[in-house]
């Protein structure tokens, strides 16, 4: 019987409340107030986590420029900033040693800049929202776009109250269909709704490269006073990821007893047994963060993949009654490692295209294009373009992408090959077999010794991130095809997906039935949405879905 559901008009429906969709809203408002020709659209804001901010994560440093230019007077409204940059620091890490590297590259100058807590921040933006009349509905998560004749009409939202096959229960609650004239996804990184955009609108991928991510897995320390000093931050790189691979570190101290530390690893790692969280758990073993961290206490965790391609992997940013903003459409510097500034820029250039959408009461491709011609005219643009090619750059390794990386700070981000090509990361896994021809070694990932005190295990850690998820209700990681993990994905590749999950939602148990005596186990629950999975898996057979509305990592002080 096919299920009824309510049908929810709107002018422009908002998927995700984080810094670019609140910038969006707040910057729309702000515009229509101003000109007595266009009357106040209907906006929807809806965000998939339980309280706006919940699921924000970042390292972060941010570059004040795109709050500034939203809201000018951020800080005499009171905005979260955990502390002001007072130094910067790089240091190459070997196993045993480190070398500081007597000047900082231009791209990590961080003065001017603010260690914030996004998730904190991302609320103040939020409150700002609201004092303009926008409602923002957290709790409520799209499942589906609904692209009707080539064109973005909406989306559905999640069915509440399903069981684990998909039946109903008593509490069941369908799914409304919102109907919007414009649909702007700014969902966070490797969105699912995104991913349908691209699937069922090939354009907006066209000629693009595909995107390239690190998956960064953090924690929240408080420490003793004396270690730190409030505004500092360091950057590494080198160990422990070989120099065969993508990844640094850092530690950015909020105040003088509380410090963000944090490892980021990239998916393109050739070895199937890559595993972020364990590398982070490894770096913390190193002097320069162990003399930092030790005898403190940890109070949270969180992970998260990051788009790290560049300019040459965002895809075109509008279609027929759709804009993509933020992560969504990978608004973020590789070489400074910032993308908050450059997520909240693409909210104010899409708020001045709609607006001008608006006036006409025309939401077409045609119309929507000043989006796109707004941010190729823009800081953004020029900033995006000058870290063009960094990422690419370290395809050969560590050595060459420095290399290439110092050239391409003398030639405007040009360097020696414009445009590389490059793969999407889950096909740069190696299998087993390969991997031990060309690295003449078995695929290894950190062994450690988890005390849950220094050093934490995914589940303790998962437990510190405030993930929660009813267990009762379909997997919102699908599996198209188990007999894939069961046979092929474990004889070549050893089953990737237990190593890289930062969450211990993967795990091969024993089962005889099953051709290699393993079977794959899903624990849902354990889930912090931080889509590596979506992205890692070499066979493609996972896809990360919505789950119900609210559910999903609780993120505080990240
Ligand atoms: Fe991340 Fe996927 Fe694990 Fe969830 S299941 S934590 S999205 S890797």
């Amino acid at each position: 019987m096919e299920i009824e559901r309510e049908i929810l008009e709107t002018d422009i429906a908002i998927v995700g409340a984080g810094p670019a969709g609140l910038a969006l809203a707040y910057r729309l408002a702000e515009l229509v107030a101003k000109d007595d020709s266009v009357e106040m659209p209907e906006i929807l804001i809806l965000e998939k986590g339980g309280y706006v901010g919940s699921h924000s994560l970042s390292g972060a440093v941010m570059d004040p420029k795109g709050i500034a230019e939203l809201i000018p007077d951020f800080k005499e409204r009171g905005v979260p900033l955990e502390a002001e940059v007072t130094s910067d620091s790089l240091y190459y890490l070997s196993e045993n040693r480190s070398i500081k590297v007597p000047f900082t590259p231009p791209s990590l100058h961080n003065h001017g800049n603010y260690i914030v807590s996004l998730n904190k921040f991302t609320g103040w933006m939020g409150e700002q929202v609201e004092a303009k009349g926008i409602d923002i509905y957290a709790g409520l998560a799209g499942s589906h776009l609904i692209v009707e004749g080539g064109k973005v009409t909406g989306l559905q939202t999640v069915d509440m109250g399903l069981d684990k096959e998909g039946n109903q229960k008593t509490n069941f609650e369908p799914g409304s269909i919102v109907q919007a004239k414009v649909t702007i996804l700014c969902e966070g990184v490797r969105g699912s709704l995104t991913r349908q955009a691209f699937e069922s609108i090939p354009e907006l991928m066209a000629d693009r490269l595909p995107q390239n991510y690190l998956t960064g897995v953090k924690e929240i320390w408080e420490i003793p006073e004396g270690r730190v000093k409030a505004g500092q931050v360091i950057h590494t790189f080198g160990w422990p990821q070989p120099h065969s691979e993508y990844g640094g570190g850092w530690m950015y101290a909020m105040s003088e007893t509380m410090v963000s530390v944090g490892y980021t690893v990239g998916l393109n790692s050739p070895n199937p047994a890559n595993d972020p969280h364990g590398k982070f758990q490894q770096y913390k073993t190193h002097t320069v963060i162990k003399d930092i961290l030790q005898g403190g206490t940890m109070l949270h965790y969180g992970a998260k993949a990051i788009p790290d391609g560049g300019y040459y992997c965002m895809p075109k940013l509008y279609h027929d009654g759709l804009m993509l903003c933020g992560d969504s459409a990978g608004f973020l510097n590789p070489l400074r490692l910032k993308g908050i500034h450059l997520g909240i820029k693409s909210g104010i250039l899409a708020a001045e295209a709609l607006f001008e959408a608006l006036k006409k009461d025309d939401f077409s491709k045609e119309s929507l294009a000043g989006y796109q011609e707004g941010f190729e005219n823009s800081w953004a643009k020029e900033e995006m373009y000058q870290s063009r090619n960094f990422h690419a750059s370290f395809k050969g390794g560590l050595i060459p992408g420095l290399i290439h990386s110092a050239i391409q700070t003398l030639t405007n981000g040009k360097g020696l090959f414009e445009r590389r090509v490059n793969y999407a990361d889950h096909e740069s896994m190696l299998n087993i077999r390969e991997y031990r021809q060309r690295f003449g070694l078995e695929p290894e990932r950190p062994t450690l010794k988890y005390d849950n005190e220094y050093l934490f295990d995914k589940l303790s850690d998962v437990y510190k991130s405030g993930t929660q998820h009813e267990e009762e209700q379909p997997s919102h990681l699908v599996i198209s095809d188990y007999d894939v993990c069961h046979t092929i994905c474990a004889e070549e590749f050893g089953n990737p997906c237990q190593y890289f999950c930062p969450a211990q939602v993967y795990e091969m148990v024993d089962d005889e039935t099953k051709p290699q005596g393993k079977r794959l186990q899903l624990t849902p629950s354990n889930c912090v949405h931080c889509k590596t999975c979506d992205i890692a898996d070499p066979y493609q057979v996972i896809r990360w879905v919505t789950p119900q509305g609210g559910e999903g990592p609780n993120y505080t002080n990240m």
